[in-house]
């Protein structure tokens, strides 16, 4: 969006966990699948695969908390405020997949792509907005523009 390193900012609700992202963010996923709607309290969740090398995340209090809510897969939030913070698979090390609600504006990213629209909730719209719908999870690694 710039060519200059970018900076990022955020935290959770309470504040207790704060996060800094260097260099550019990666498009913002979303993702309608019913863990995801439990897990935030919302239709979908909105995540950026962010790099850990790039990610320096502050918790001086001990609040992340991780709960595996299936199989091979790390759901964490601050244990003070709730705040979803970013999901990991172990098993897919150097990656997390930061909750976007929780950065400072403004964002330097932007949606690229609906995943499990085909769960989506009932009484949610389908999304219109002219992304790319996966009914299932989204095909792995940067999406192409068609059209
Ligand atoms: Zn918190
Ligand atoms: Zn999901």
């Amino acid at each position: 969006m710039s060519d200059h390193i970018s900076i990022h900012a955020g935290s959770c609700l309470c504040g207790g966990v704060r996060l800094r992202i260097t260099g550019p963010l990666a498009p913002v996923q979303v993702c309608h699948c019913v863990s995801c709607r439990k897990a935030q309290g919302t239709p979908f969740a909105t995540n950026i695969p962010v790099d850990t090398a790039a990610l320096q995340l502050q918790d001086d209090h001990g609040l992340v908390e991780e709960y595996e809510s299936t199989p091979g897969k790390l759901r964490a939030f601050c244990r003070r405020c709730g705040s979803p913070i970013y999901s990991r698979r172990p098993d897919t090390p150097g990656v997390l997949r930061l909750r976007a609600g929780l950065l400072d504006e403004p964002v330097a990213s932007a949606p690229d792509a609906h995943a499990f629209v085909g769960s989506g909730a009932g009484w949610w719209p389908r999304p219109d907005d002219g992304l790319p719908c996966f009914e299932g999870a989204r095909p792995p690694g940067p999406l192409t523009r068609q059209g």
